[in-house]
């Protein structure tokens, strides 16, 4: 098993180039995701309010220009151990067809004209989302807003084959850094799988997995509190094909392979617009003015956006008042664009979301207020003063 040198993350070696006659084989390669943000709940938590925080929480505001950025120097990498003791410089930069394609898979999420944008940048420190495409290393996202926590040189997402004959791998990865889990995981499927048949499956090349990884990435299901709704949806591009006889329920696939239709599902498009549905350009918003406290009137799940326009420069408070889990942000509005400045989400904590920020005259900001839970629906407000 080879190790990766860097921070002792466990990692695969590349893969030998004689690993044809490897047998026996599995016939899909797949994702293998990284966590997203720990549900909250347990006591003190009703399950209402623990679902209703759980499904949006790695979910962006809507509204977010996610900037991606493609590793691009030589020294972009990192030294893997192989089995013989040797090491091996291995790059995280892709060829120009690999990056063609998930620009490509970016266009297919945004041509749904949805409020989240995406937009890609030549360096790293301007990027949310920062792509590598390290062979060997599979292919991988973290869970939407959990991207915010790696460290800022390190990959969000990587690639790890070719994606130019499989596109759907690579739009299957934007939508974990959309938010979205694996679709074969939803607990309402009513999958029953041969796990042991799992487990070997994914054990043969080319995924070489240990139980564990398997683990969290097929038999685990989702906390039912993190999951949007009951339907389960086989053909959504966030669910693996499987070859027959991994699945024992539905029984079908017993002898039948699963194979999700391609590209996105009908649900995945509703799902994805909902979530971030198209929004209004900044000056069409709906100013809140300095001191006034403007009721919420916005149901769980739902957004609201607000022009705030200060006419003194100075350090202001923004926050939200009353019963209720939300998550507030603000944006700058610098040449037509929204720069995110600032957040602060108070869900599943008995206290109220509140930003401390010095705010310039003259200039615009954009105040979004996510609503995860309300205990008492219409009782809460946001100011700024
Ligand atoms: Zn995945």
């Amino acid at each position: 098993m080879a190790t990766s040198t860097k921070k002792g993350r466990s990692r695969p070696a590349p893969a030998p180039a004689t690993d044809a006659d490897a047998a026996p084989r599995y016939t899909y390669h797949y994702c293998g995701v990284r966590p997203g943000l720990a549900p909250i709940g347990g006591a003190g938590v009703a399950d209402a309010r623990a679902s209703a925080i759980n499904t949006l929480r790695d979910k962006w505001l809507n509204g977010t220009e996610l900037t991606y950025y493609f590793f691009d120097q030589p020294g972009d990498g990192e030294m893997v151990s192989l089995s013989d003791g040797s090491q091996r410089f291995v790059s995280w930069v892709g060829p120009a067809p690999q990056r063609e394609a998930l620009r490509q898979a970016f266009k297919v999420w945004a041509d749904l004209g949805l409020g989240v944008r995406f937009r890609e940048v030549s360096s790293r420190e301007q990027a949310v989302v920062r792509i590598g495409f390290m062979i060997g290393d599979g292919s991988w996202s973290y869970v939407g807003r959990a991207i915010l926590e790696q460290a800022a040189n390190d990959r969000t997402l990587n690639i790890g084959w070719d994606v130019t004959q499989d596109l759907d791998t690579a739009i299957h990865e934007i939508g974990h850094t959309l938010g979205f889990q694996h679709e074969h995981q939803n607990p309402f499927s009513g999958i029953v799988w041969d796990e042991e048949r799992v487990y070997a499956a994914l054990a043969a090349p080319p995924n070489r997995w240990p139980r564990q990884k398997t683990f969290f990435n097929i038999l685990r299901k989702l906390d039912t509190s993190t999951v949007e709704g009951t339907a389960w949806d086989p053909d959504s591009v966030m669910h693996y094909p499987f070859e027959a006889g991994l699945i024992l329920q539905p029984p079908k696939y017993r002898t039948q392979p699963l194979r999700p239709a391609g590209g996105l599902s009908a649900q995945d498009i509703a799902q994805v617009r909902q979530i971030y549905p198209p929004q209004p350009p900044v000056n069409q918003m709906t100013e809140l003015r300095l001191a006034e406290s403007r009721r919420l009137t916005i149901a769980a799940g739902e957004q609201i956006d607000l022009q705030v326009r200060p006419t003194r420069s100075r350090t202001y408070q923004l926050g939200t008042f009353g019963e209720a889990d939300t998550l507030i942000a603000l944006f700058e509005d610098v040449d037509g664009t929204l720069k995110y400045r600032g957040g602060d989400d108070d869900s599943g904590e008995d206290r109220n979301a509140r930003l401390q920020m010095r705010l310039q005259r003259g200039r615009s900001y954009v105040l979004r207020v996510r609503m995860y839970y309300a205990t008492f629906a219409g009782e809460t407000a946001v100011m700024w003063w």
